[in-house]
């Protein structure tokens, strides 16, 4: 089944459409391909036989934003302009905050009606009110990430993945479905100013201290071809093997999910058709489309996402009755960040991610813990864990994160344990723990600086 599921689109300020091009103001939502803003900017222009144009709005800083993130970003962007100037689609860099260069952009250009990207995090959503108050045009915002839109989902904060499951699963069949083929039919107004990429870093000036990584390389084609390489080599396995961070048998597809070079739904086809035992791609459609919707849900309904006061209230209670308790070992952000702990496996998770841009995904709940373990309370864990990990993770920054180091530490998403000292309910993990789920001794090998 093909076709646009209106459930995808909301009118997020109404106006009235006026003649001009169609602009499809790109965030989340990286790509050419199976990008269903795009898909709905295009199929605007040729319903009203109007031109339509693609910008990205580089904001001068984004928290937490360094060399490591632009870099990525920065290649993965140029190509999308090639590919839809090839396609005959206008593409505009605007260099500031989005919530001075757009409303400008579109008066200069007379458009139409503005389309966007949805994102459950506040710093988009508060330049997306920004730019409301100053435009009179509609403006429509499209769920290009999630395969059930986030707002359709659910209307409200779920408990776990228990809670949002069914509501996923009611709605699947409806929103899974295959990309329609389209192509823009209406003429090209606009010059295309072919972007200054090089001068763009120089403009950004970012933090260069976190190094790009190599191992990964930007943009769509590349993120088609490690889908390929997973779903061939790694699906087989994946429910069994994914737990063990010696193995690395994940997809390594987040980065590429995080800045939407590639579809999430694009994924979950390719895995249903895929040749695999049905146990493995179960446990990589669980993570792919639950858990990972789940984490919008998180951070769409709670405005307190990265912080104390967005933890469950048993959480909270628990962390109360636990704060004041003997920590036998207590370090600075700082010292966290230059790997300075007793602990060799946590050493190692953290030299992992700083010097590859990903941890794996089983030591990044180890890692979090032990950083409420060792800090002085719930609060400053938060802060620091969520510091290290938008800093070095490529794929940082994300609602998977925060809803990652939220139940981490917070017990987002999971329920009460046992008590025991420093972590009250929450859920505890230890050293000892992974020596039974994997070698240990072989991750720190892996990841010591020899
Ligand atoms: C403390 C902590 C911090 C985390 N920080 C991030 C982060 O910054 N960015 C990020 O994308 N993920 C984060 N996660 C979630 C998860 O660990 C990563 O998504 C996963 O390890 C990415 O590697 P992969 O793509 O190879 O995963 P795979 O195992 O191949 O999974 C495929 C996709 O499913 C989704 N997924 C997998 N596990 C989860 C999960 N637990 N929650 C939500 N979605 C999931 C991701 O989109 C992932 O790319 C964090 C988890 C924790 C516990």
């Amino acid at each position: 089944m093909t076709g646009f599921n209106k459930h995808r689109i909301r009118e997020i300020k109404a106006g009235k459409q006026q003649r001009g091009p169609v602009v499809y103001w790109m965030t989340r939502d990286q790509r050419v391909d199976d990008n269903w803003s795009l898909i709905h900017a295009i199929q605007k222009a040729n319903e009203t036989n109007s031109p339509l144009v693609v910008i990205y709005a580089l904001a001068p800083t984004y928290p937490g934003a360094n060399l490591r993130h632009y870099d990525f970003m920065l290649k993965g962007l140029q190509n999308t302009e090639k590919v839809l100037t090839n396609k005959g689609i206008t593409f505009h860099l605007l260099m500031g905050n989005p919530p001075e260069t757009i409303p400008n952009f579109l008066k200069e250009v007379e458009a139409s009606v503005l389309v966007s990207d949805f994102t459950p995090l506040s710093i988009n959503r508060e330049w997306k009110q920004s730019v409301n108050e100053q435009i009179s045009i509609p403006h429509l915002e499209v769920d290009a990430h999630n395969i059930t839109p986030c707002w359709y989902a659910s209307p409200k904060l779920e408990f776990g993945a228990y809670t949002l499951r069914p509501k996923i699963r009611k709605h699947l069949s409806a929103f899974l479905t295959d990309f329609p083929e389209i192509s823009l039919k209406t003429p090209k107004l606009l010059t295309n100013k072919p972007t200054h990429w090089h001068n763009t870093l120089n403009w950004l000036n970012p933090f260069s201290h976190v190094k790009p990584i190599k191992w990964l390389n930007p943009g769509e084609n590349e993120a088609t071809e490690t889908l390929r390489n997973f779903l061939n080599q790694k699906l087989t396995g994946y429910a069994t093997k994914r737990n063990d961070p010696t193995l690395k048998w994940q997809s390594d597809l987040s980065a590429y999910l995080h800045f939407g070079q590639i579809s999430a739904q694009r994924i979950a086809i390719e895995t249903m058709k895929a040749n695999a035992p049905q146990e493995d791609k179960q446990a990589f459609l669980e993570e792919l489309i639950v858990r990972r919707e789940l984490a919008d849900n998180y951070c769409y309904y709670n405005p307190s996402y990265s912080r104390f006061s967005g933890f469950p209230d048993w959480a909270k209670q628990t962390h109360k009755i636990h704060r004041f308790d003997v920590r036998e070992y207590l370090y600075t952000p700082q010292e966290l960040e230059h790997v300075k702990t007793h602990d060799p496996l946590w050493n190692a998770a953290q030299t992992e991610m700083a010097t590859t841009g990903k941890m794996h995904g089983y030591m990044r709940m180890y890692w979090a813990k032990k950083i409420l373990e060792w800090t002085t309370c719930p609060e400053e864990a938060m802060r620091t864990a969520i510091y290290l990990n938008d800093k070095y993770s490529l794929d940082g920054r994300d609602p998977n994160g925060y809803a990652g180091i939220a139940w981490s530490i917070g017990g987002v998403h999971d329920r009460a344990w046992p008590e025991r000292p420093i972590f009250g309910k929450i859920r505890y993990m230890n050293y000892e723990g992974c020596k039974r789920k994997f070698d240990v001794d072989e991750y720190i090998a892996q990841h010591t600086h020899k």
